[in-house]
């Protein structure tokens, strides 16, 4: 197909020409001072879009890596943990809590609705509340297109003057929506590299607190690949447990380097509330005509990061990903869990600008005209209309 193929996925996302150049390199010996500076200067500068005075632990994994990491660390087995079960990843999390001999308090909140503060304050309060080590959740919720409100959660454990550790996979959000790791009390925060830092799958981090450093001290679980105080020990090879991840640090400098260009992490989010809020008010339109709507009921806890629809019972939702891909050079995430066939998911996060996103809405427009769709009018004029308010 001529042209570009646009992918709106919420991850992998777009890898800017200027992160693939900066990959395409020899490998270097890592032991030279340069490299060493490199990377210390890239996972401090990471750290700091994190607003995290704690360490932050790097490792050359996936997302389900960072979670693995995270939690056999801060836990021991048999710990107690209240398990957000927001959605298919936050779900899959809990699994692999379980996995680990975790006890899992499994905290059901609706797949359209983010952590409501007020169930959970029951739940805390509760008497098997008192003994929870750790509170688990996915701050936005990829498979649901729901943004969870991390401040708000936080309130809750301090107004209780509950000690357990706040655990926060922000692995769609970061670099997307606000996420001040300090501020919010958060002991481990996690990210990937394939999401809103615009690189290849193959990093993952943890934020931490000195709390969970404690608590990884603290905890005779045995452990080595992931273990943080091996990494958080001896400088160098150690780090990343075996060879640094060389390339992928080459990228990271780069993508940073995007972020301070642009004007740091609150201008790159205010980038994505931009575009996510263009999306919304196109989408908005088109559900006018009954035959879709958001899947996230709430309107504040829509994410800036990924917009997942929800198709009628009459409609197929994977016809419209299928056509879009296969007719229009653009792809989507399909429904996850219980929404499968029945909702698309428009990733909005990354390397995208003004044209891309109206490009993108153009053809799920088309997309869902070819599928026979009925959709409400004037969605890419209000989207253009919502994109040209702006003064940048
Ligand atoms: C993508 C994603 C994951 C999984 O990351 P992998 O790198 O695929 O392991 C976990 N949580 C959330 C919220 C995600 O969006």
């Amino acid at each position: 197909m001529s042209g570009r193929t646009f992918i709106q996925n919420p991850g992998p996302t777009n890898i800017p020409e200027r992160i693939l150049r900066a990959m395409a390199r020899p490998a270097v010996d890592f032991g030279t001072e340069d490299f060493g500076l490199l990377l210390g200067s890239s996972l401090k500068t990471l750290n700091q879009y994190m607003a995290n005075s704690g360490p932050l632990i790097g490792y050359t994994s996936t997302g389900h890596g960072a979670w693995e990491a995270t939690v056999t660390n801060m836990f021991d087995v048999g710990a107690s943990v209240l398990l957000c079960d927001s959605g298919h990843f936050s779900h899959r999390w809990g699994e692999m809590c379980e996995a680990h001999g975790l006890d899992v308090q499994w905290f059901e909140t609706s797949w359209q609705r983010g952590v409501d503060p007020d169930a959970l304050r029951d739940a805390l309060s509760a008497e098997s509340g008192a003994k929870i080590q750790g509170v688990l959740v996915a701050h936005t919720e990829t498979s649901t297109g729901v943004t969870s409100d991390l401040a708000a959660i936080r309130d809750v454990l301090d107004d209780l003057d509950h000690s357990a550790l706040l655990v926060v996979d922000s692995i769609a959000s970061f670099g997307c929506a606000p996420l001040d790791v300090d501020e919010l009390g958060v002991d481990a925060c996690l990210a990937v590299s394939q999401k809103g830092l615009m690189m290849p799958v193959g990093l993952a981090f943890s934020g931490i607190s000195e709390r969970a450093v404690e608590a990884a001290y603290a905890n005779p679980r045995r452990r080595f690949y992931w273990d943080w105080r091996r990494r958080l020990e001896v400088e160098g090879y150690r780090t990343f447990c075996g060879t640094p991840p060389i390339h992928h640090i080459f990228g990271l400098n780069e993508a940073l380097s995007m972020f301070e260009e642009e004007g740091g992490i609150h201008a790159v989010t205010n980038r994505h509330r931009r575009l996510a809020t263009a999306v919304r008010v196109a989408v908005q339109a088109w559900s006018s005509a009954g035959a879709i709507e958001f899947n996230a009921v709430n309107e504040h806890e829509r994410s800036d990061s990924v917009t997942c629809v929800r198709v009628g019972p009459e409609y197929d939702a994977d016809q419209v990903i299928e056509v879009a891909r296969d007719k229009y050079n653009l792809t989507m995430g399909k429904g996850i869990g219980p929404l499968a066939g029945s909702a698309f998911r428009i990733g909005h996060l990354g390397d995208l600008n003004v044209p891309m996103i109206l490009g993108a809405l153009g053809a799920i427009e088309t997309s869902l005209r070819t599928c026979r769709i009925p959709i409400g009018g004037g969605g890419l004029e209000a989207a253009a209309e919502e994109l040209s308010d702006v003064s940048s």
